[in-house]
């Protein structure tokens, strides 16, 4: 009698610990939906990819850091986020990564000079 009373408890016991493990342990979970995801690009070999939030968490403890990720097509560790142009669909690098203009490149690309205001063609 004492002894089933024992193992009652200690599986109480060993339930609660579990209870309580499960919920420490995985603290806000993040979700692995594909509403979560994120475009990234890499830089050295052009390779567009998805990954969603758990993903990505996952990439940057694999990465040491938020960005750059490893690229899953070449292992470079130069994979930035992406922004979709609305114009055209392509990708591109946003403003903080090295080298970026921050906008779409095929909409806008690179000027050899910066023209502040005046967007007149020169007059002949
Ligand atoms: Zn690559
Ligand atoms: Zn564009």
């Amino acid at each position: 009698m004492n002894r089933v009373k024992i193992a009652v408890g200690v599986v109480a016991l060993l339930a609660a610990v579990a209870i309580f493990w499960m919920n420490s342990g995985g603290a806000d979970p993040i979700p692995d939906t594909p509403e979560t995801s994120t475009h990234w690009m890499c830089h050295a070999c052009k390779q567009v990819f998805t990954l969603t939030a758990a993903e990505a968490a996952r990439e940057e403890a694999r990465a040491g850091g938020p960005s750059p990720l490893y690229c899953p097509a070449c292992s470079v560790k130069e994979a930035y986020r992406v922004a979709q142009c609305d114009t055209c669909g392509s990708y591109y690098f946003s403003s903080d990564v090295p080298g970026s203009l921050g906008r779409c490149e095929v909409c806008f690309p690179d000027k050899p000079r910066e023209r502040p205001k005046d967007e007149s063609p020169p007059s002949l």
